[in-house]
């Protein structure tokens, strides 16, 4: 399948490591994604006549802010006892790209540091745009 992008799932809130906050709140978050996600899905299956969802695949930014424990302690509870119920999950973490301001895209190394990581071109640290890294995407679907 081909790989489809979900504008509605972008996310633009600060990096923050949410860990120590898994609750509540946290799971609501990952739940409404998945929830797009699943009616997503739903429709693709429709269009493609299948009946049994086998797998998913998303690809993350690092700067998404998802939890992937969360996303998938959601999309459990979301697809049990459903149609969906047995389907996996999977989920891989794209790289974040920075474009600084000499115009260079460069991928930062360490993750402590992503955004003010230093330019490999010029070594400025301050204004990296963030080129890539908060996108969600779904990348196919294994069904039958
Ligand atoms: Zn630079």
């Amino acid at each position: 399948m081909r790989r489809s992008a979900l504008p509605a799932l972008r996310h633009d809130a600060p990096v923050l490591d949410a860990r120590p906050f898994l609750g509540y709140f946290r799971v609501m978050h990952e739940m409404s994604i998945v929830t797009s996600l699943l009616s997503l899905v739903e429709e693709e299956l429709t269009k493609r006549r299948l009946a049994k969802l086998l797998v998913v695949r998303i690809r993350h930014g690092a700067l998404a802010n998802v939890i992937p424990e969360a996303l998938s302690f959601a999309f459990e509870a979301l697809t049990q006892g459903g149609p969906f119920e047995g389907a996996r999950l999977e989920l891989e973490e794209e790289p974040v790209i920075l474009r600084c301001s000499c115009g260079a895209n460069f991928s930062p190394e360490q993750r402590r540091e992503l955004l003010f990581a230093p330019c490999p071109a010029c070594g400025e640290r301050l204004g990296h745009a963030v080129e890539k890294g908060r996108e969600l995407y779904l990348q196919d679907i294994e069904a039958e």
